[in-house]
C-alpha cells in the first residue's frame, strides 16, 4: 500500500517490513535515528513507542500509542493515525437513525483503542463494551479516559463473539474489533439480530468485503469492512512523512490486490 504511494508520487524510498522482537526495540531506535527513520509500528511496540518519543503529536497522547514515526532534528516524533482511519471509517457510517441508540464495540484489544475514542467522541452517551476479558476493557477504557460499560462475553446459542441478543438489538452501530471471520468467515453476532436501523463495522478486511459485512448489506444495512480505517491509516501517515497527499486510490488498489 505504501509503496504503491510511494510510485504514485515519483518519491524515492522504500516501506520495508521489520520483524522485531519486543526486547529488540530499544536497541533498533540508535540505527532509525542515524538514518533519519521514518515508519509504522504495530502490537507489540505502540505503547514502548509512545514511551520512547522525545515528542507526541495530540493523536498519539490521546490514544496513548504510537503507529507512525519520524525524525525531527534528531529526536523521535511518535505520532497516531490509527486515530484518525478509527474516525473516517465511523463517520462514513454514521447517520441520524445511529444517533440515539447505544453504540457497541466487540473486543478490547490492540484496535479497540483508536475505536473507543473515535466512537466516545461520536457518542457522547458512552459506548458499549463486550470483551472476553473484561479487566482488559476496563484498563483499556479507565486509561483513555472514556466513559465505557463494559459487558462479559459469554457462550451464547448463535453469537460467536458471545454478546447478549439484547444488547446487539439495542445497538445503532455495532463494531468488530475481534479477529472473528478473518479465517473462517464466522459471523460475530447474527445478521438478524441486528436492529433495521443499525449500521456495522467490522476491522476485519477481506477482498471484497468480509463475509459477515456483505450478509449485512445483503440484509439492507450499512455495512463496512476495516479496509477504510486501514487505507486511511495509511495515507495519513504518508501525508505525515511526506507532506503531500497520498493517493488513496492506488493504496486501496493494492490492498484489494494483497
Ligand atoms: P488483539 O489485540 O489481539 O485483540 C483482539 C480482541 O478480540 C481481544 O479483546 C480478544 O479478547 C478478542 N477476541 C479474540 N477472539 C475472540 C472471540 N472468539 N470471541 C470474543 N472475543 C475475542 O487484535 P487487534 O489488533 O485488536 O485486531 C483485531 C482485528 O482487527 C484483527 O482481525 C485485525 O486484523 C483487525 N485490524 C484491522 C485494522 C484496520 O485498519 N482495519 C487495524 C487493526 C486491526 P481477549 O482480550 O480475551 O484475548
Amino acid at each position: 500500500m505504501q509503496g504503491a504511494a510511494l510510485r504514485v508520487a515519483g518519491l524515492p524510498g522504500r516501506y520495508e517490513a521489520l520483524d522485531v522482537p519486543p526486547d529488540r526495540l530499544a536497541d533498533l531506535l540508535p540505527r532509525l535515528r542515524d538514518e533519519g527513520a521514518g515508519g509504522n509500528v504495530t502490537i507489540p511496540h505502540k505503547e514502548a513507542l509512545a514511551r520512547a518519543a522525545a515528542h507526541l503529536t495530540p493523536e498519539a497522547r490521546r490514544v496513548g500509542a504510537v503507529n507512525t514515526f519520524w525524525h525531527e532534528s534528531g529526536e523521535l516524533v511518535g505520532h497516531n493515525t490509527d486515530l484518525g482511519g478509527a474516525r473516517a471509517a465511523v463517520e462514513a457510517l454514521w447517520s441520524p437513525g445511529i444517533e440515539d441508540r447505544p453504540v457497541l464495540l466487540l473486543g478490547a484489544g490492540g484496535s479497540a483503542a483508536a475505536l473507543l475514542v473515535a466512537l466516545a467522541e461520536r457518542r457522547h452517551g458512552g459506548v458499549r463494551v463486550v470483551a472476553r476479558t473484561p479487566t482488559r476493557a476496563e484498563r483499556l477504557a479507565e486509561r483513555l479516559g472514556v466513559a465505557a460499560v463494559v459487558v462479559p462475553a459469554e457462550a451464547q446459542a448463535g453469537s460467536e463473539a458471545g454478546v447478549p441478543r439484547a444488547l446487539v438489538e439495542e445497538a445503532g452501530l455495532l463494531v468488530n474489533a475481534t479477529p472473528i471471520g478473518q479465517r473462517d468467515g464466522a459471523e460475530p453476532v447474527p445478521v438478524s439480530w441486528l436492529a433495521p436501523e443499525a449500521a456495522v463495522l467490522d476491522l476485519v478486511y477481506a477482498s471484497g468485503g468480509t463475509a459477515w459485512v456483505r450478509a449485512c448489506r445483503a440484509a439492507g444495512r450499512p455495512a463496512e469492512d476495516g479496509r477504510r480505517m486501514l487505507v486511511e491509516q495509511g495515507a495519513l501517515a504518508f501525508a505525515a512523512w511526506f507532506g503531500v497527499e497520498a493517493d488513496r486510490d492506488a493504496m486501496w488498489t493494492a490492498v484489494e490486490d494483497g
